[in-house]
């Protein structure tokens, strides 16, 4: 999964990287749907050791556009593991409350403690996203929170926190194919929501502001990853791989028991 990580201090170009590809995985989707259910029980097994050894913190932060596919990713990369294990946290439009704070303070609240992964459904990006796209802020205030997120993000992984971040990379067509499918079928109306249309007419500079954010902010102990996401069993694969592998190499162990428990005799 290397090629989709964003190397620190390299600069990309966010239109080279192809929603379409599928080139880490060459057996196909059937195949790749059978080794997504074997990371899925692996994922399970980690999360335990996870909760078990109660030493690491673990942090996924989700960006997308709409129709991205991250509640889809949550379901099915996340489905196999202990409903008690994972906290999923989706930031909406801030609240009155939360907009008389700094922006990072909603966030604070939610990160995770040791023991715990907590996957951000959005997140503290969208104040350098949404935000910068509808000018709430200026470019210097943006160019002041990238360094104050790098800052915060750095904070957390030396305070224990292994941190992921993944945009989940989809094309103009394939997200108009998406939202049609909430016109044309009638269990997804509900997600139609007429206003994704004029962020999607903002499509050019929600593109800059991404490359920018994913620029400025891919660090050693907070890289950004780009996933292709065009095929959703594909991009299932790469986060569930991503969050594997991760977690594998924390060296994580169970707890050895404090007392010898040869010794115990339940009577
Ligand atoms: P989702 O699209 O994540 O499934 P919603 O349809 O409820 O959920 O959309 C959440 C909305 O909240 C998005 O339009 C997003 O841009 C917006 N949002 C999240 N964080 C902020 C923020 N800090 N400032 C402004 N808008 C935000």
């Amino acid at each position: 999964m290397d090629s989709y990580i964003v190397k620190p201090g390299k600069k990309i170009d966010i239109t080279d990287y192809d929603p379409d590809d599928e080139s880490q995985f060459s057996q196909g989707k059937q195949a790749g749907l059978e080794r997504l259910s074997e990371l899925t029980q692996k994922l399970d097994k980690l999360q335990e050791i996870l909760y078990a050894e109660h030493k690491h913190k673990i942090l996924v932060v989700l960006q997308a556009r709409d129709a991205g596919g991250k509640d889809g990713t949550i379901r099915a990369v996340l489905s196999g593991i202990n409903p008690q294990g994972v906290n999923i946290v989706s930031f909406k439009v801030p609240t009155a409350i939360e907009l008389d704070h700094d922006y990072l303070w909603r966030i604070h609240q939610h990160l995770p403690a040791k023991g715990e992964m907590v996957v951000f459904n959005r997140s503290h990006y969208e104040d350098v996203l949404v935000v910068r796209v509808h000018n709430l802020i200026t470019m210097d205030e943006c160019k002041r929170r990238y360094t104050q997120i790098k800052q915060f993000e750095q904070m957390q992984a030396e305070e224990g926190t292994t941190i992921l971040k993944l945009f989940l990379n989809v094309s103009k067509d394939e997200q108009k194919k998406r939202f049609q499918e909430r016109l044309d079928i009638p269990e997804k109306n509900w997600k139609f929501n007429p206003g994704d249309l004029s962020e999607r007419d903002l499509w050019p500079d929600y593109s800059k502001a991404y490359e920018d954010a994913i620029n400025e902010t891919s660090t050693s102990f907070s890289p950004w990853y780009i996933i292709p996401a065009n095929h959703n069993w594909y991009r299932n694969l790469c986060v569930a791989e991503i969050l594997v592998n991760t977690l594998e190499s924390l060296d994580m162990h169970y707890p050895v028991p404090t007392t010898d428990l040869s010794q115990v005799v339940i009577k």
